[in-house]
């Protein structure tokens, strides 16, 4: 039998490990048979909230060899995708993204940070991930950075109320660490979904990591910057068009950038008056 000092060791073993974290209620069997999953199926323009699950819904291949922790990851994305398909507005996206344990950086946060702003914008601002002071505000891009995005904006016109803003994922990653491939997948069904309910005439990603995220790009900001990309989900009737910004601590750090963010901008205010949605 285990004695407390072995218990003691054991413990201390993880810790000096650096599994200083439970994170879940119940032992998971990462040695049970996978469930087979359909792959992925193409959605029409119309479709109903199971059919857009369906074509959003990631696969894994029968026959192949799967490892625990994907299938793992792969049913909460399963999940993310119902949940998030299933929402007809912007509300129920937000009652349904606070009911969803499926990420874990929701483990470490303060407050779901959402989105803010009109649910109705022409103009829809997505960022990489929340920070500090989101996390405590529980709204994105309230701290310094977001200020400064402001400024940016009302240079064109744009007020705060114009807009809405949001970020790839929904809670704040501890130390303002990037979030990692899977937190980005996991959490891609709801950001893609509210951009689906609001519809804007524009979509700005902030940095390169939220560009990649949401446009599939691959290049660096200093090539994203400055172009047009189509934004485009099976459910869309019509791609959104979208470009990629510097991000606001990328232009405090880079003054030179500036000039080439001031571009971009106006960039932003031609396509706004051409498409006068
Ligand atoms: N604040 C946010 O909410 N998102 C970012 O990407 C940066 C700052």
């Amino acid at each position: 039998m285990m004695t407390a000092h072995d218990i003691h060791a054991v413990l201390q073993w993880h810790i000096d490990a650096g599994c200083d974290e439970t994170i879940g209620d119940e032992p998971i069997n990462r040695f049970e048979v996978p469930a087979y999953v359909p792959a992925q199926v193409q959605a029409t323009p119309d479709a109903s909230a199971a059919t857009r699950a369906q074509a959003a819904a990631p696969g894994i291949t029968r026959g192949a060899k799967v490892d625990p922790k994907d299938v793992d990851n792969n049913r909460q994305v399963q999940t993310a995708v119902a949940l998030a398909a299933a929402a007809e507005s912007v509300d129920a996206l937000r009652t349904a993204l606070d009911s969803f344990d499926g990420c874990q950086l929701k483990s470490n946060a303060t407050n779901l940070v959402f989105a803010d702003g009109a649910t109705d914008a022409r103009v829809m601002i997505v960022g990489n991930a929340p920070r500090g002071d989101e996390d405590r505000q529980g709204r994105p891009f309230v701290g310094a950075g977001g200020q400064f995005l402001e400024t940016m904006l009302q240079s064109i016109g744009l007020g705060r109320t114009d807009v809405l803003f949001a970020n790839t994922v929904f809670w704040r990653p501890p130390g303002n660490r990037t979030p990692t491939p899977q937190e980005v997948t996991v959490c891609r069904p709801f950001i893609e979904r509210l951009i689906e309910l609001v519809d804007p005439a524009i979509l700005i990603c902030i940095g390169a990591p939220a560009a990649h995220s949401l446009l599939g790009a691959t290049q660096g900001i200093g090539r994203l910057r400055g172009k047009w990309f189509e934004f485009q989900t099976p459910t869309l009737s019509h791609p959104i068009a979208a470009t990629a910004l510097y991000s606001p601590d990328y232009l405090v750090k880079t003054p030179l950038a500036k000039r080439d963010a001031w571009q971009d901008l106006r960039m932003i205010r031609r396509k706004l008056a051409e498409t006068n949605v």
